[in-house]
């Protein structure tokens, strides 16, 4: 019973999906994810504690590779810091473990793409003043080869009682023609556009905090804004702008030494996995046409993952429009073949060529046009550098179970996966201004609250449905038409009344329910204080899958 209960509440619910699979493959990956905090810690020192993968030359090497990359991220981002630079150092150290994270550059992001750095960094912490020989990176690829209409990438929501629909949207506005841009090459966000998300939030704080707090919030808000500003100057892409802010915060703020990389800067380290895999793409192919055969066999057709992936060859080819599309191996004669594709966006044909069918390759000045799709990202961060650990998003788990299936069957190594799918509970300013709104205290009135209402609003319309039926047959009947008459007046007015408070309760759970961006949290908690309470609910309360309170 116990077993069965913390699966149902625990981090392995978020795989319930595929518990019907039966499948020994899915079966023991979920069995190796860490259930809490010193799981992760238990799994981790075993897998340090053993051979450390120093014997791998090529790893070492690339970890070599991708100094300047990171290195230039960081002074470009202005967050070149002693602590960074240590970390550099550690990676120049054959022995170090890398702990990955991956996220798209999102616009303010939500508190996952953050937490994934914090929960990185605590388990570091830890590791690492336990055992001073464990030398240990954190790294965060940002994989800014996504398309701008992705709406993460483009849109961050604030709670706001006070907007229709309860959500005040910060928008950057997407031309139909950048829809299918790369993040990385759509351009900056304009002065004006800064100018107007921060009215736009300074306006939120002044309309929906109480005055007692009113200068706090706003002074946490002028203490996060000048990193949007400054990322804006020095960012030359949307990409750099979204992930200047994020290591802004965490290597500045919170003095992070997570070490920050674009993918579409890295192409030249994962180059040997490129080969690797396109070499291998008949086993790679069939491994996610087994994923997802058993997939569909279960009837999980909701994965996230792109029907018939399999057929794709692991990298996509960037187009000179900005843009980028899928592609297939052709080999032309048993002397050349080359990967074809058509770009997403203006459809030309694209085209690179892989030299003899019977050993590809990738000429150097191919790679920064090419890179992994997100099934491959995971492969082959493992396989180039070697990573003892990925920390992985709550959404990324079908991806997890088709990265499962290739790595199995590519007979490569997998890195511990961790998730930490709690959720986070509080009552900011505008969550409570929201409440108040309602007329209600918490979360759980204001749902029974909501339901009340609508049971309230049937019962009007079932009251008031006979009474206009009566109407029409007492039409002629004046003095008992009167009395039908002011019964449904007042009916009426009550089922306004009703249904005016309903659309107000609607609205307050939907601004309860949305994930905020972090301009929630740092105005609320300002950045330190917000890191200081993910932090401290991993020491405290070791689940990572229980809600986290902010109270
Ligand atoms: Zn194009």
């Amino acid at each position: 019973l116990y077993l069965i209960e913390s699966e149902a509440s625990g981090v392995k619910a978020l795989f319930s999906i595929f518990n019907s699979t039966d499948n020994p493959i899915i079966d023991n990956f979920i069995s190796r994810i860490p259930e809490t905090y010193s799981q992760c810690l238990t799994y981790l020192s075993s897998l340090m504690a053993g051979p450390t993968p120093t014997g791998n030359d090529a790893i070492y090497q690339n970890k070599i590779r991708m100094e300047s990359s990171i290195r230039q991220f960081h002074s470009r981002g202005q967050t070149l810091s002693t602590e960074v630079e240590n970390a550099l150092t550690r990676l120049r150290d054959p022995s170090s473990h890398i702990f990955v994270s991956v996220h798209q550059p999102n616009l303010f992001p939500y508190s996952g793409v953050f937490r994934k750095i914090v929960l990185a960094q605590t388990l570091k912490d830890r590791l690492q003043g336990s055992q001073q020989e464990n030398k240990i990176v954190n790294l965060f690829v940002v994989i800014d080869r996504d398309f701008m209409d992705e709406t993460w990438i483009h849109r961050a929501q604030l709670p706001s009682a006070g907007n229709s629909g309860g959500i005040l949207e910060l928008r950057y506005p997407v031309r139909s023609s950048e829809r299918w841009q790369m993040a990385f090459k759509n351009p900056v966000p304009s002065s004006g556009i800064l100018y107007q998300w921060k009215e736009q939030i300074q306006t939120w704080i002044k309309k929906s905090s109480p005055k007692s707090s009113r200068s706090d919030l706003l002074k946490n808000f002028g203490d996060f804004w000048p990193y949007v500003e400054e990322s804006q100057r020095s960012a030359r892409s949307f990409a750099d702008f979204s992930s200047f802010i994020m290591s802004k915060l965490v290597n500045d703020k919170w003095n992070y030494d997570t070490l920050f990389v674009k993918l579409s800067d890295i192409s030249y380290v994962l180059k040997h996995g490129f080969v690797f895999l396109l070499n291998n793409f008949k086993t790679y192919s069939s491994a996610l046409r087994e994923a997802e055969s058993v997939l569909r066999f279960n009837r999980i057709n909701d994965t996230g993952v792109s029907p018939n992936v399999y057929l794709r060859s692991p990298l996509w080819i960037h187009c000179t429009c900005g843009s980028k599309g899928s592609s297939v191996i052709q080999a032309h004669s048993n002397h050349s073949a080359s990967l074809v594709g058509k770009c997403v966006s203006c459809k030309k044909g694209l085209s690179i060529s892989l030299g003899s069918p019977t050993g590809l390759a990738i000429r150097e000045d191919d790679l920064p046009n090419l890179s992994p799709r997100a099934i491959p990202i995971l492969l082959l961060l493992s396989r180039e550098l070697g990573s003892t650990c990925y920390i992985s998003g709550t959404g990324g788990t079908s991806y997890a179970v088709y990265n499962a299936f290739a790595s199995h069957r590519l007979s490569l190594r997998n890195p511990v996966f961790i998730f930490w799918p709690s959720t986070d509970s509080y009552d900011g300013f505008a969550q409570s201004e929201a409440l108040k709104a309602a007329g209600v205290y918490d979360r759980i009135s204001l749902i029974e609250h909501e339901y009340k209402l609508g049971q309230l609003q049937n019962d009007y319309l079932k009251e008031i449905s006979p009474l206009l039926k009566k109407r029409k047959e007492l039409l002629g009947h004046e003095e008992e038409l009167q009395t039908i008459l002011r019964q449904l007046f007042k009916l009426k007015q009550q089922q306004r009344e009703v249904r005016k408070s309903l659309k107000v309760a609607r609205k307050a759970l939907k601004a309860l329910n949305i994930k905020p961006c972090i301009i929630d949290y740092v105005v609320n908690f300002a950045g330190d204080g917000t890191e200081a309470l993910w932090r401290g609910s991993l020491e405290r309360n070791n689940s990572l899958a229980s809600e986290i309170s902010w109270k």
